[in-house]
């Protein structure tokens, strides 16, 4: 192992599978993305700490511990096709693609869009990655067996829901009264009717409407 796999494997025992994560899929996934190289190169020694961290644009790459718990609740199959509503670095897609699924990710920030495809195209990873507000339907209907929104979301978005395939899963940080987010699991059953749950506080940057920055 290089030493960069030795500390990925390090993070998945002691802050993933530690804390109840046991999907040997997801933990594979987040062992063989090199998450060093989604981070500026100033902070890629601090990549394998168990917290987000700043990529710039006063936005953040997720901390290793939500991002697993996320892609654990979407739960996705090989073959899948997902939607990522924040790019940001590319890192969460990263591990969606390791899982075999094919992901579409719609970012705000046109310089953050640009930095994440160089990152996933020069790891080979099968993302396409759309510099669009999230929050507005595009070009992007699918439908999605997956949809995971990973910016604190003040309610779902219609679309999303819409986007889901029948026995698809969408996993977004929604605000919550008692303030801070929490993540929501809605599933889309076959008939079209959703079932939600709750499950963990979590903090994230806020979902913002429109597009920010140059040419895309
Ligand atoms: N998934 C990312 C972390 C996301 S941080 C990773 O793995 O690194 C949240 C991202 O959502 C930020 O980059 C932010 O610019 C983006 N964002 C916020 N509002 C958005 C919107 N309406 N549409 C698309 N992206 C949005």
């Amino acid at each position: 192992m290089t030493p960069w796999e030795i500390r990925a494997a390090e993070m998945v025992e002691k802050q993933i599978r530690a804390r109840g994560i046991d999907s040997e899929s997801v933990l594979e996934a987040m062992r063989s993305v090199p998450r060093h190289l989604f981070l500026p190169e100033h902070l890629r020694e601090s990549a394998w700490i168990d917290s987000p961290l700043p990529i710039g644009e006063e936005q953040t790459i997720s901390q290793p511990y939500m991002v697993a718990r996320m892609t654990e609740l979407l739960a996705p199959a090989r073959g899948d096709s997902v939607l990522e509503i924040g790019t940001g670095s590319g890192y969460q897609a990263a591990v969606l693609a390791a899982l075999g699924t094919k992901v579409t990710s719609i970012e705000r920030i046109a310089s953050l869009a640009v930095k994440a495809r160089e990152t996933l195209s020069a790891l080979g990873y099968d993302v396409t990655v759309f510099w669009s507000d999230g929050r507005e339907a595009g070009d992007c209907l699918g439908p999605f067996q997956g949809v995971i929104v990973t910016a604190a979301a003040p309610m779902l978005e219609e679309w999303w829901s819409e986007a889901l395939a029948p026995g698809g899963r969408l996993v977004a940080p929604v605000t919550v009264l008692s303030g801070g987010e929490r993540l929501l699991l809605r599933e889309k059953r076959f008939h079209g009717e959703y079932s939600d749950t709750w499950y963990d506080y979590c903090r994230f940057v806020p979902l913002l409407r429109g597009r920010s920055g140059g040419s895309s």
